[in-house]
């Protein structure tokens, strides 16, 4: 996590209340927003919702909430705090706050939001684009390598749309995949099986010589880590893609 370093205080009132500017600058914002027993999103969330519910919809507010978009909340996410919070804090609160929530998260979410929404979710990075093995994936897939020795771990992710192929794990002796999913949603399907639909914190099983495929689900992002299990004379053999036939049930 980038250090938070913040001048506002200085830029603004440094001369008229130099005090309250260091508080604000070196306090504030350089020990408590840099504090990590919270998670940087949550607190982000936690200042929007302070804000609101005190009432304060002026610049600052729309300071934080264009901070908690830098922090990956989503638009969905947003609107729901603001809801949930209308109720316990005043109605009138949640339409002030969502005129100002809509210019912020104004355009059309972005990939690269969206993107940043899903990493935001994930203890692990999404890595880089996952140029060495495109051909055998629909869709964009990104790459982050977590351990390569030993075991070989990997942290897969699939933009929303996106799967690999058919395929195979071959080895003499033990060998198979195992798959601990992380974010988002997806999908894992073996060949004559019906598709597995996966959230966070399940795990899959892959059998040496199943023909199987894995994937993101057509709406969502999706992370998995790909766990290699040790075998003897391991190799993935990479069959057809998973056809819109197949993929166009799944929801
Ligand atoms: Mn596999």
């Amino acid at each position: 996590m980038e250090k938070i370093v913040q001048n506002a205080g200085r830029n603004a009132l440094g001369e008229f209340a130099p005090e309250f500017a260091h508080y604000n600058d070196d306090v504030l914002f350089g020990e408590n927003w840099n504090n990590h027993d919270i998670d940087h999103k949550t607190r982000c969330i936690i200042t929007v919702v302070a804000l609101m519910s005190s009432g304060v919809t002026d610049s600052s507010l729309k300071y934080h909430l264009e901070n908690a978009k830098k922090a990956g909340v989503s638009r969905k996410e947003i609107a729901a705090v603001i809801t949930h919070v209308a109720f316990y804090a005043g109605w009138p609160k949640g339409w002030a706050v969502f005129n100002m929530a809509k210019e912020v998260w104004a355009e059309k979410e972005s990939a690269a939001d969206a993107r940043a929404a899903h990493a935001s979710q994930m203890l692990f990075p999404i890595g880089e684009p996952n140029d060495g093995f495109a051909q055998y994936f629909i869709g964009q897939s990104y790459l982050a390598p977590v351990s390569d020795e030993q075991v070989g771990i990997f942290n897969v992710t699939f933009e929303p749309g996106c799967r690999n192929n058919w395929h195979i794990h071959h080895a003499d002796k033990g060998g198979g995949q195992i798959l601990i999913c992380l974010a988002g949603r997806g999908y894992y399907q073996e060949e004559g099986k019906e598709a597995r639909e996966l959230h966070p914190g399940d795990v899959v099983n892959i059998p040496v010589g199943v023909k199987h495929w894995h994937g993101a689900a057509p709406d969502s992002w999706f992370s998995h880590l790909a766990v290699e299990v040790p075998g003897e004379n391991g190799s993935n053999e990479w069959l057809e893609a998973v056809t819109d036939e197949v993929y166009g049930l799944l929801k």
